[in-house]
């Protein structure tokens, strides 16, 4: 990226621009350690390098070029903001979710410690003036989730334009209907920030747009079940992650050319890693950019992630919007029904999580499962005990694993993964 190209943007974006450009730097020797280390990656992932290190750069020029024509961007933290709204709007839907350790001091100046680290991230990359895809946004969508982000959003309002939504935590039919009443009044906010009144047509569009990109996961992820593995763990999270931000058209083209390449190589019986590597799914907290610690420490200590169970992840990619519908009413029905099918750990109950984790597992003819658990993260800290007692009646080996952002517990994590890895390794005799 020419950074000296997007300087003008970034100040006029009230960007901190000495931190931004360390961040920056920080960001691509982690990249390239990380990612540009690996050998046999698929020729489609140069689109993946490309976005990613132009992710401040080229994409927040895009961002501004169409809130000069008028558009609006809508900033969201969760898989439960939906987004067909926001395109039949006529906006554009970015996620904001960050997955490193910046400004957390600043961010425990509004937060107690004790948050999570997805929660101080976001707040902190704010705080700190790092971030410009909140700094572009018309308006930021929070939603009442776990305790952690609906009493952070309070305090994030302070900072920029924000609006919550009540997530039901049961899914009867009182649930639906409130879950309902919220889709609606997202649309009327969006209408009314847009200025664009949503019809059938612009819904169906963005009903279609969303679940095409949502096949295109489905198809890459179906291909991760091929032994040997396709594709590293690495590069299908950071498929996911650029999912995020990247334009949803442009991207599912490059991620279906990416899935033509892993194709070919599965019938050439070809992979990332020898047949006999010991095949994981990740479970559990999303990972969002650049947070790569434990893909990396994973496939670094021998092993293959082959399915990721989360919101970046599986959890946004598993159900489509039913197409059927032809009036805006059909359509929100479909949005809410599709929608209240997530397994976020902030229901209750919430068993249908447990089934999908050991069906996750089963088709990618996974050898065990790592649960991840971000540290003061209560609702996923409870699934994950209980999930382990599942996997251990359905005999799939599983590692709890409770991190955070920071680098202090790598070798720690190492020496619990390694040793997991080994245990899969004698398994497979
Ligand atoms: S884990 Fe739950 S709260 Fe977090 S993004 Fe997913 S659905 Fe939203
Ligand atoms: S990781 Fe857990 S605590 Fe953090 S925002 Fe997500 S659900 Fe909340």
């Amino acid at each position: 990226m020419q950074h000296d190209a997007y300087r003008a943007m970034w100040e006029r974006l009230d960007l901190d621009l000495p931190a931004h450009d360390g961040l920056l730097q920080v960001l691509g020797k982690f990249y390239g350690d990380i990612y540009m280390s690996q050998q046999g990656r698929l020729q489609g992932m140069e689109y993946l390098d490309f976005v990613l290190s132009e992710v401040h750069g080229l994409r927040i020029q895009e961002l501004q070029e169409a809130k000069a024509q008028g558009r609006k961007v809508i900033g969201t933290f969760c898989v439960f903001v939906p987004e067909e709204i926001t395109l039949a709007a006529g906006a554009i839907h970015v996620g904001l979710c960050a997955g490193a350790e910046a400004g957390t001091e600043l961010a425990e100046q509004l937060v107690p410690r004790n948050t999570c680290a997805l929660i101080k991230s976001f707040i902190g990359f704010k705080l700190a003036r790092l971030c410009p895809f909140t700094q572009s946004c018309d308006l930021v969508v929070g939603e009442t989730t776990c305790d952690g982000k609906k009493k952070a959003y309070e305090a994030f309002a302070e900072h920029v334009p924000m609006l919550v939504l009540e997530v039901p935590q049961q899914k009867q039919s009182c649930d639906r209907e409130l879950w309902k009443a919220e889709v609606l009044r997202y649309k009327a906010e969006v209408e009314a920030l847009t200025g664009q009144t949503i019809t059938a047509q612009s819904l169906a569009a963005a009903i279609r747009t969303v679940n095409a990109r949502r096949r295109v996961l489905q198809r890459l992820g179906a291909l991760r079940a091929a032994s040997p593995a396709p594709i590293s763990g690495r590069d299908a999270l950071l498929i996911n992650q650029v999912s995020f931000y990247d334009d949803p058209v442009r991207f599912a083209g490059a991620i279906s050319t990416l899935c033509d390449q892993m194709e070919a190589r599965v019938a050439a019986g070809e992979g990332v890693a020898p047949a006999d590597t010991p095949r994981l799914v990740l479970s559990g907290c999303p990972m969002a950019v650049p947070n790569w610690k434990l893909p990396y420490v994973v496939e670094s200590a021998g092993a293959v992630i082959v399915g990721e169970e989360s919101c970046i992840g599986t959890r946004n990619t598993r159900d489509l919007v039913d197409e059927s519908g032809t009036t805006v009413e059909e359509m929100i029905d479909a949005i809410v029904d599709r929608y209240l099918r997530i397994d976020c750990a902030c229901f209750t109950p919430n068993s249908e999580r447990m089934d999908n984790v050991v069906d996750l597992a089963r088709a990618q003819k996974a050898d065990g499962v790592l649960q991840y658990t971000l540290l003061f993260c209560q609702p996923y800290g409870h699934e994950s005990m209980k999930l382990a007692r599942r996997l251990e009646a359905e005999g799939i080996p599983s590692l709890a694993i409770e991190t955070d952002y920071s680098m202090e517990d790598v070798e720690q994590l190492k020496t619990r993964v390694e040793a997991f890895v080994e245990m899969l390794r004698s398994r497979r005799g």
